[in-house]
């Protein structure tokens, strides 16, 4: 029994039965961590101690028949932009650097209610800006499909553990593809909620109308568990959407007859590798098999996706990035005036991809530009926004790939950040126009995984994962997994 290798659920059953202990499964992962993460790299900071003490706590509990949450005792990692009190968050960022939060985020409050085991944060691009976790402001994350390729980014960290056995399930964000990329290159499950479904508080902004926080998981049923877990309505983020949360377990049942699924034609036009077509057209040919419609649509506007976004998010960032100052927290260097001090804090504490994106959004929203680039940008969105509307009145969901090409190769893009912006062309609109979208592993380009996404209405993730589900089923690739 390979207890780093077996999904969520799987292990919460064997926990519940008694059959292996939290503080046994905790072990095996913190011995996996040790075996291979030297390679990978997945972490930024591990709490193999407080992971220790929380699964005797809940071996306590289970000796004592109480009746636990079904993720009970299941190791998991979390991205290193969300707060957890008392551990350092540094987002990947130098300036970030001794930051120890106060509060828990949100989702992390209710990841304590269930009662998982937390074994560390993970490494990303720093402040999410980036495709490949090489942003990262400390070091590089490895694919542990191909220690030479990269996990995907930004919560590269987050999938690569999950893929490696080093946690069982993750917890990412999603900007413009973040959570979808980085598990269609490690070939787990990721999910980007509708914008609203998780509540953001805690989560260290970067683009605050584009972020959301999402489950990176093993499977389709390890992703609706910890999609009940953390969603729903929270006070405390005024963007969170008041509406109930079903139980996602219920969608999971191996029937689609029926489901119209549109493919936008616009994502397999040119740019897309012919194994990733190779990929999707095998998806499809199942899908249909199973008593799907799947049909050529089209989403107009959808080119426009990656200038809007580069102009909103990097607007948004570089106001939300203007708190790092070096007053408060963080990085300090000292200068002989406040703005000398300012200066060399922010100069010293972000790396190049963040201030290109700080002097793109100041630029995007300063005066006179302002309408030419920012308020035309925001206009985009709203006509993308309605292309999926006008498609979802046909279609139950979409269908795409997650990303353009297969896991590339480690430094092949650094240096050239347009080539680097061009890998989330399939997953950025999804994001402007805030819906869900769910990426799952499909097959393969010779030994790396290729994922493909499902796309929906805004607050349809039962029916998304329903069909990822069914397809799971019929497909089985979750069952392999890297050789480390
Ligand atoms: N790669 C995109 C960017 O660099 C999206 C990142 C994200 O989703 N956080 O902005």
């Amino acid at each position: 029994m390979d207890l780093c290798r077996m999904p969520a659920h799987e292990l919460g059953r064997l926990l519940r039965e008694r059959k292996v202990s939290a503080l046994e499964l905790t072990d095996a992962v913190f011995s996996r961590i040790d075996a291979v993460e030297d390679k990978v790299k997945a972490y930024l900071l591990l709490l193999r101690e407080e992971a220790r003490s929380q699964a005797r706590a809940v071996d306590a509990a289970l000796a004592a028949k109480e009746e636990l949450p079904p993720l009970a005792g299941v190791p998991l990692a979390v991205k290193d932009n969300l707060c957890m009190t008392g551990v350092e968050t540094t987002c990947a960022s130098k300036i970030l650097k001794g930051f120890v939060p106060p509060y828990d985020a949100t989702v992390i409050e209710r990841l304590k209610e269930q009662r998982v085991v937390f074994t560390g944060k993970t490494n990303m691009d720093e402040f999410a800006m980036g495709s490949s976790t090489e942003n990262s402001g400390f070091y590089p994350t490895a694919n542990p499909w191909d220690l030479k390729r990269v996990p995907g980014g930004s919560s590269g960290g987050s999938a690569a553990a999950v893929a490696a056995g080093e946690a069982v399930t993750a917890i990412g964000s999603d900007t413009g593809g973040s959570i979808r990329l980085p598990a269609a290159f490690c070939g787990v499950v990721g999910l980007k909620p509708t914008y609203g479904r998780v509540s953001r508080y805690g989560l260290v902004a970067f683009a605050s109308s584009l972020d959301q926080i999402g489950p990176i998981t093993r499977d389709v049923r390890d992703c609706a568990l910890l999609l009940n877990a953390i969603a729903g309505h929270d006070p405390r983020d005024s963007t969170s959407a008041p509406q109930e949360v079903p139980d996602y377990t219920e969608f999971l049942v191996p029937e689609i007859k029926g489901f119209r699924i549109g493919i936008p034609k616009e994502y397999v036009a040119e740019g897309i590798a012919p194994a990733v077509r190779d990929v999707l057209a095998e998806a499809v040919h199942l899908l249909t098999r199973m008593g799907a419609v799947v049909e050529e649509t089209s989403l107009p506007h959808v080119s426009y996706s990656l200038p809007a976004y580069y102009l909103i998010a990097p607007a948004e960032a570089s106001s939300n990035l203007a708190r790092y100052d070096g007053v408060r927290y963080g990085l300090r260097v000292e200068g002989e005036d406040v703005v000398t001090m300012y200066k060399k804090t922010r100069s010293r504490g972000f790396g190049a991809e963040v201030k290109r994106r700080i002097m793109l959004g100041t630029y995007a929203l300063s005066a006179g530009y302002y309408d030419a680039y920012y308020l035309k940008a925001l206009k985009v969105r709203t006509l993308i926004r309605r292309d999926f509307d006008a498609a979802f009145e046909r279609f139950d969901m979409l269908l795409s790939p997650t990303s353009p090409t297969p896991p590339f190769r480690i430094g092949e893009k650094v240096d050239d950040p347009l080539a680097m912006y061009l890998t989330d062309i399939c997953t950025l609109a999804v994001s402007l126009a805030g819906v869900p979208g769910l990426s799952i592993p499909a097959g393969f380009a010779g030994h790396l995984p290729v994922g493909i996404q499902l796309i929906g209405p805004p607050f349809t993730e039962g029916k998304l994962l329903r069909v990822a589900y069914a397809f799971e089923q019929e497909a089985g690739i979750t069952a392999k997994r890297p050789v480390l």
